[in-house]
């Protein structure tokens, strides 16, 4: 990772713990400690899939596996109102964008999150990481936008489900704003779409396809985090 890119990390001033280990002892002056933040550094995007991948799952690139300093900074984030990451985590999903060579344009589109997640969290996670993303790839040179062409009806949680179960679940879930893709549709831009974090690769692959299915052009995806029970393939191959 550039410097610049965790630089990000550095210019907060935060009174709490380290975002990655939770050591406390000092007044940190960054989300993170210096050894997490070394950790992160050390972080390459890799392309990943699923095994078994499933029908119309898009290529796909991550930061990093859900383990270690990531795992505990994007949970801080989500799961306990650390909204200070949102710069430097959205800035990394950016990078992960940049490094599959997106082109001179593209429009990011965030999986979207049901308004029952949106309240629980207090505010749209993924859609403020978006925001970042968009920055950075600004930042590289590409013309970067930011469309919602699709919106999620609250659901059952789906942590317990297998991946046919996910699938199911992301069928009914997600529905088409007709408008916003054919927007997307008849301005012929690569679409990338962005998550937090992949596991079956459910979601992705039915937001691909009904995306697809409207006539709007998705390149691939791009996430912080992808659980591992699949092999990291190089980037190239993706
Ligand atoms: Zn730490």
């Amino acid at each position: 990772m550039g410097a610049g890119i965790l630089a990000s990390l550095t210019d907060l001033v935060l009174p709490s713990a380290c975002a990655g280990c939770g050591a406390f002892g000092r007044v940190l002056r960054r989300a993170v400690c210096p050894a997490c933040e070394a950790a992160l550094r050390t972080l390459t995007p890799f392309a990943t899939r699923p095994e078994p991948a499933p029908p119309g799952f898009p290529p796909c690139a991550a930061l990093g596996p859900y383990a270690g300093v990531l795992r505990t900074a994007l949970l801080d984030f989500k799961e306990r109102g650390r909204r200070a990451l949102a710069r430097p985590l959205g800035v990394l999903l950016g990078d992960v964008v940049v490094a599959s060579a997106p082109g001179p344009a593209v429009v990011l589109v965030p999986v979207p999150s049901t308004p029952q997640a949106i309240r629980a969290r207090q505010g749209d996670h993924l859609g403020a990481l978006t925001g970042w993303a968009a920055w950075r790839l600004r930042d590289a040179g590409v013309h970067a936008t930011v469309a919602r062409p699709l919106r999620a009806r609250s659901r059952l949680d789906s942590t317990e489900l297998d991946a046919a179960g996910r699938r199911a679940e992301a069928e009914a879930k997600f529905g088409l704003r007709a408008p916003e893709a054919g927007r997307l549709r008849d301005t012929p831009v690569p679409a990338i779409l962005l998550d937090d974090i992949v596991t079956t690769g459910a979601t992705l692959a039915v937001i691909s396809s009904r995306l697809e299915a409207a006539g709007v052009p998705v390149t691939g995806a791009a996430v912080l985090a992808a659980t591992l029970r699949r092999r990291p393939l190089s980037l190239e191959r993706a």
